[in-house]
């Protein structure tokens, strides 16, 4: 009886890890913490990043570092037959439209778009930032190395896009360049709002800031953790939305935290060196980020940074003060981290642009019975459907179900008080949608 049990053990775990996919490891191997480096030290090099910098020059400001990276994204794309569409997203931004906007100024996003095959207007974003600051935030002439805050971000995204373009996916991928942030996340607004008028329905986007440095002020030195903030639910919902909620649950299930949860269930799955460590809040205490402004527009948007950060080197005039260094130097960085964590990044955004889109609606049923009832809509491209749910405590989604292509399910035993559930799809080829948690209620 004993070695039947180990048996069905064996072959049950076997079957887990025969539904990872080659194509994700690759992508993995394939991320160069050279490459990083080198395009770290190209944005460095520029001397400021300053969103209000110099922008006539070719090797200095922040109109040098943007015209590189088009450059860089244009490069990339001429090797993979013109597969990415490279353009600027202008914003301009009136003198004293915040404090830190000290004169008119024109806000330049780099975007490149990977064309999905078969869901051309379905996006997942990767972004990093083109500007940097020193202690002053009006401070536009004085050296803004930035190495970390966040020309590890915008290298691991510009790399990220040279290993990805070597594939073909079905939904569109989009790695971008946003300028702005340090001002007051004026290029991720310009963006949303572009991404809005445009009718782009963005599955989700990955903001990448800081995730380059081991060594934390708290003297910690960690290259495995990282976080991935979310908020837990939209700030566009409605009243009766928040209403719903005191009956129904779902206080920690909003979009962007489906998003978080399926990062951290990627990396788990294909790292499992890595610590993912999911923050339950928007960003850090009080501070913030460029995922903040797709947030606010109604999109499901996460943070990734590393886990410790070290505050001498961010936002600082590059000097020495009773021995010790400030500023965010190119020396601080470290590329084999800002490659795990790129790597990350691509393999989250190549699962998800291989996956059919989620359900849009799912109900839930099963108040005062035994069971729980869930009924979604049919998915055009999934060829079948995995059941999520977990104890109410519990931040990941630990128990799930592959249910086949249909479109309700009853899970007998199961008693809905007890947990939370979700769905999402599945495609041919085993990628899954995020999930997604009820948003109506089944009545019988
Ligand atoms: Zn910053």
């Amino acid at each position: 009886m004993k070695f039947i049990i180990l048996t069905s053990f064996l072959v049950l775990s076997y079957m887990v890890s025969a539904q990872t996919d080659q194509k994700l490891y690759d992508i993995i191997d394939a991320v160069s913490a050279d490459r990083i480096k080198h395009d770290d030290k190209t944005l460095v090099d520029f001397g400021t990043r300053h969103t209000l910098s110099d922008t006539v020059s070719n090797t200095r400001g922040i109109g040098a570092a943007r015209r590189w990276i088009k450059s860089e994204f244009e490069k990339i794309s001429k090797d993979c037959n013109n597969c990415l569409d490279v353009f600027y997203q202008k914003n301009f931004v009136k003198k004293g439209t915040g404090e830190r906007i000290v004169k008119d100024v024109w806000i330049n996003n780099v975007v490149a778009v990977q064309r999905g095959t078969k869901y051309p207007n379905r996006y997942i974003i990767m972004s990093g930032d083109i500007d940097s600051r020193v202690s002053d935030p009006n401070n536009y002439t004085s050296d803004a190395p930035g190495a970390n805050d966040n020309a590890s971000g915008m290298a691991g995204t510009i790399e990220a896009a040279r290993v990805l373009s070597k594939y073909k996916f079905e939904n569109s991928i989009v790695y971008l360049g946003l300028a702005g942030e340090e001002q007051g996340l004026f290029g991720g607004k310009g963006m949303a709002e572009y991404a809005k008028e445009h009718d782009w329905d963005i599955i989700g986007i990955l903001n990448n800031d800081m995730i380059g440095n081991i060594s934390g002020v708290d003297g910690v030195i960690d290259n495995r953790t990282f976080r991935i903030f979310s908020e837990p639910v939209p700030i566009t919902e409605t009243e009766q939305e928040r209403k719903n909620r005191r009956k129904y649950g779902g206080e920690v299930d909003g979009i962007s935290r489906q998003l978080a949860r399926y990062i951290y269930k990627t990396t788990k799955t294909y790292m499992p060196e890595m610590n993912p460590m999911m923050v339950y809040r928007l960003d850090r205490f009080a501070r913030g980020g460029h995922h903040r402004p797709f947030n606010d527009v109604g999109f499901a948007g996460v943070r990734i940074m590393e886990a410790h950060e070290n505050y001498n080197h961010q936002h600082q005039d590059v000097r020495t003060e009773n021995g010790i260094d400030y500023g965010d130097t190119f020396d601080q960085v470290n590329f084999d981290y800002a490659k795990k964590l790129t790597a990350v990044n691509a393999i989250n955004l190549a699962s998800i642009a291989s996956a059919p889109p989620a359900p849009k609606t799912v109900a839930i049923g099963g108040m005062v019975e035994p069971s729980t009832k869930l009924k979604w809509d049919k998915v055009d491209g999934a060829v079948g459907y995995e059941i999520y749910w977990r104890d109410t405590t519990s931040p990941t989604w630990d128990n799930s179900r592959y249910v086949g292509d249909v479109t309700e399910f009853t899970l007998e035993g199961i008693v809905i008080d007890n947990f939370y559930f979700g769905v999402a799809s599945v495609g041919a080829d085993g990628f899954e949608s995020p999930v997604v948690f009820p948003n109506q209620i089944l009545r019988d």
